[in-house]
């Protein structure tokens, strides 16, 4: 970095310009930031070298992006991040400027960006070593299908390596395993802590009745091997809880969240199906079905927090 002495006059708003500053930091366009040296050398050893006396650093970053570091490193002040490029545009500088400490204070900023460009935020993320956005955004990315997220490719992709977007995609096709098993299993329903109804808890034998055996107007054609406690059993279920479980697993593959089970369509329906069968579900799906559909909510998004996109380590290359 070359450095200049010059006369100047500072236009920048408090508390950037105080006349007790001893570092002028000129941006490339054109505004002057009077500042402590030894709060800049504090955060950067960039600054750390600088020449005593009133001295003019000129520097290539525009005044927003300097304007928002100095926000960070002045106690009294907070950044300002209308738009993500202010964001890359802060890490970036602060990377460049080797400030540590302010690049971990800025990563946050990214996280409102998160659920509307995904990729973006994956891609900016990677190239900043931020692995709490990346596997946010990971996360983010799977309310996506692959292709409406290959639809609008961000520049910032152009930094990211085919092996870490594989990675991405291994991850889609991990969770989109690991949901179908978590339906095709039983055992959780059943051994869900049992619900709470008129305060009484309810042993699931009494709250998922309709897993019971028992002659039901339609049931579906497999066979569901489960343990409850010491007891192992196998059951055939009814047609329209299957038909539930489908439409639930498919709306969690979707919206990659609990509540999305807890659709009122998918309850209207099962309700409608279930009084066809006279023996148990009639009786027993109207009373019980909201309550366990409450806890599947809570049981699936603990499952969700389990899915971490975790960066794979790089493979080694094989020997010429
Ligand atoms: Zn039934």
């Amino acid at each position: 970095m070359s450095c200049q002495t010059t006369e100047h006059s500072a236009y920048v708003q408090p508390p950037f310009n105080d006349p007790g500053g001893d570092i002028v930091i000129r941006t490339a366009d054109g505004v002057d930031f009077r500042l402590l040296k030894a709060l800049l050398s504090l955060t950067s050893p960039v600054f750390k070298d600088i020449q005593d006396g009133l001295t003019v650093v000129p520097i290539p970053d525009q005044s927003r992006t300097w304007d928002n570091l100095m926000r960070i490193i002045y106690p009294i002040t907070k950044p300002e991040f209308p738009a993500i490029d202010h964001v890359v545009a802060a890490l970036q500088a602060s990377s460049k400027y080797e400030m540590r400490e302010i690049h971990s204070v800025i990563a946050p900023y990214l996280t409102p960006y998160t659920d509307n460009e995904p990729l973006r935020v994956f891609a900016i993320a990677y190239q900043h070593g931020l692995q709490a956005q990346m596997q946010a955004a990971a996360h983010a990315t799977l309310r996506r299908n692959v292709t409406a997220i290959l639809s609008d490719i961000p520049c910032e992709c152009d930094q990211l390596p085919v092996r870490i977007y594989a990675q991405l995609l291994r991850f889609h096709h991990k969770t989109n395993e690991a949901i179908d098993q978590k339906f095709a299993d039983p055992n959780w329903i059943l051994n869900m802590r049992p619900p709470m109804v008129k305060g009484r808890t309810l042993d699931f034998t009494y709250s998922i009745l309709w897993l019971r055996s028992h002659t039901c107007s339609a049931m579906h054609p497999t066979y569901l091997t489960y343990r409850y406690q010491s007891i192992k059993a196998t059951i055939t279920p009814p047609l329209w809880w299957m038909e539930f479980l489908d439409k639930a697993k498919n709306a969690v593959k979707t919206h990659m969240k609990g509540t999305a089970v807890n659709n009122p369509t998918f309850a209207i329906k099962a309700m409608n199906e279930a009084a066809g069968c006279k023996e148990i579900c009639q009786t027993a799906v109207p009373l019980y079905l909201p309550h366990v559909i409450d806890r599947m909510t809570k049981e699936i998004d603990a499952f969700l927090e389990t899915l971490r996109f975790e960066l794979e380590p790089d493979q080694p290359r094989p020997i010429d």
